[in-house]
């Protein structure tokens, strides 16, 4: 029986934007690569072998590398394993005949279902003309698609915000009020994690970390029945991310002897993580974090700095939390 609910597959951490609310802390600045077609054969192998069927394909931006998209496309496909949908932010459809040439190829590969992220936080990194213009040459080209989230396509068009640029903050604040990054996070329903703990730190209410320590683990963690795997065929689970297990070890039941950090904060909660990177590495806390996982975060964010635990992965994430724009 199959281990998994919901899977997606990251292709990358790499994107061409770097919003506020990304829960993978996706940006320009990634160095570690493209899935390779070695190990998107690897990949859905193991997958088709635990008995999942159907998956969607998410980064980063899988169109970066259009080239390993199509063989990640392949590998599914090889393996009986079908195509939810494949996520893009459409950065890349500023070049009419190129963007029909990659949307034909998929379609030709037995892919009939994209979906095209818009909304105020990639805003401030993709004009909305790109989304436009994808949703204009899907049609032509029969290609299925959705937007998440269709509100803000019709928010941002009726804002009288140019089309063919990026936005900053204060632009955006000024177009759709002071508060939209609190009223966007809120609409969202995010998983408040990632980048998305700058949001709460902003928009949050700090709690004394006496109240945030549990000795209950997170279900995410403990279940391991949703999320998704990466490039190097980590699984990551749920919203908790900067925490990743191999994938093979998770489908034979291995994590918890393969990874004690992970074991710790599975069995033991907040309550044993705080314990082992306090008591026992010497990490000093703040008095308050808006969050439980904005104090896991800053628990992880020390270990992973100042040890070697291969659950704390990958090491970029820790980094790419406060990416700032060159
Ligand atoms: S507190 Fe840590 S383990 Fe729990 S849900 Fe948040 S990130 Fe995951």
């Amino acid at each position: 029986m199959a281990h998994f609910h919901y899977l997606g597959i990251m292709t990358n951490y790499r994107c061409t934007a770097a919003c506020r609310h990304c829960l993978y802390c996706s940006s320009p600045a990634w160095q570690n690569g493209y899935l390779t077609p070695q190990k998107a054969e690897e990949i859905s192998s193991l997958l088709h072998s635990d008995g999942v069927r159907e998956v969607h394909i998410g980064g980063g931006e899988p169109f970066l590398d259009f080239e390993g998209l199509c063989a990640l496309v392949q590998a599914l496909g090889r393996h009986h394993i079908g195509i939810q949908y494949i996520e893009t932010n459409a950065y890349w459809c500023y070049d009419h005949h190129r963007a029909a040439e990659k949307l034909r190829r998929l379609k030709s590969l037995g892919v009939d279902y994209l979906m095209v992220s818009c909304d105020p936080f990639h805003a401030e990194f993709v004009p909305l003309r790109r989304v436009i213009q994808f949703i204009q040459w899907c049609q032509e080209a029969d290609m299925g698609f959705f937007v998440w989230k269709e509100q803000y396509l019709h928010r941002l068009l009726e804002s009288g915000l140019s089309l063919d640029r990026p936005h900053t903050r204060a632009q955006l604040e000024q177009a759709l009020g002071k508060d939209y990054i609190r009223q966007t996070a809120a609409e969202y329903g995010l998983g408040m994690n990632g980048r998305a703990l700058n949001i709460l730190e902003e928009y949050g209410t700090p709690q004394p970390i006496e109240n945030l320590l549990t000795p209950t683990p997170c279900p995410s963690l403990t279940k391991l029945q949703d999320g998704h795997v990466d490039l190097e065929g980590m699984f990551l689970p749920g919203n908790c991310t900067g925490i990743a297990l191999a994938m093979d070890k998770v489908i034979r039941e291995e994590a918890h002897e393969t990874y004690p950090l992970y074991h710790l904060l599975s069995t033991q909660g907040l309550a044993g993580l705080y314990d082992f990177a306090v008591v026992g590495q010497g990490f000093s806390p703040a008095a308050s974090y808006p969050s439980r996982c904005a104090f896991c975060f800053a628990l992880r964010a020390f270990l992973s700095k100042n040890g070697s635990y291969p659950e704390l992965y990958p090491a970029e994430f820790y980094d790419n939390r406060f990416y700032k724009r060159s």
